[in-house]
């Protein structure tokens, strides 16, 4: 079982370990080979018009958008859900997203005053979701339209801050700077269903032949 945790900016270190104490193998993700063959792909906090420029330097946009669409099992927290949202509010003029779960997520979206700040929470889909989950938000998005198809995991007050869409799971909040790994056991769980199912994931293009695999 190997994660990739797209390295271009962003806490990845916090990820990666909280990946590996939930049973999974890190890669760090910068260039596109390092894509090929991953069980799953986590894209870190950050700065989201970062992120994505770093992207598009490095050819790392179309293949992450790519492999999203064929499914592989893709994590993203804080600027991560921004970069997994279909639609953003608030963005910088040319921001791209790698888009992949319906929704309309506002970036900074809980004003100046709490820039960061720590709730408990109950997100529905992790282990023993009766005990709460201290979450912390640092200058966070929030999802102001979800699809049909697009579960809501948790809200703070009345603002939802963590969903799921299939293989794609994203959380406003940091669930890497904290000690609880539920969120990253969800995930990785999610990224071992979904290695029973048939879809082949290539994306390199040195080989050919791999092409044929790929599934649309
Ligand atoms: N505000 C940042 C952005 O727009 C996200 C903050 C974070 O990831 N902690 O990308």
């Amino acid at each position: 079982m190997t994660v990739g945790v797209l390295a271009v900016q962003g806490d990845v270190l916090e990820h990666a370990r909280a990946l590996e104490l939930s049973g999974a193998r890190v890669r760090p993700v910068r260039r596109p080979e390092e894509l090929d063959h991953l069980d799953g792909l986590v894209i870190p906090g950050g700065e989201s018009t970062t992120i994505d420029r770093l992207c598009r330097l490095f050819d790392l946009h179309e293949p992450i958008r790519d492999l999203i669409a064929d499914g592989l099992p893709v994590y993203g927290s804080c600027a991560g859900m921004i970069q997994l949202a279909d639609e953003i509010l608030d963005g910088h003029r040319d921001q791209q997203t790698f888009g992949g779960i319906d929704m309309t997520v506002r970036r900074n979206a809980f004003g100046r005053q709490v820039d960061s700040f720590e709730v408990d929470l109950r997100i529905e889909g992790i282990a023993d979701p009766d005990r709460p989950f201290r979450t912390v938000f640092i200058r966070a998005p929030r999802v102001e339209r979800a699809g049909a198809g697009v579960e809501v995991l948790a809200r703070v007050d009345d603002a939802v801050v963590a969903v799921r869409q299939g293989h794609l799971l994203a959380t406003s909040f940091h669930p890497e700077v904290t000690d609880d790994h539920r969120v990253h056991e969800l995930f990785v769980r999610m990224c071992r269903e979904a290695r029973g199912a048939p879809a082949q994931r290539v994306t390199s293009v040195a080989d050919p032949a791999d092409e044929g695999s790929r599934t649309a």
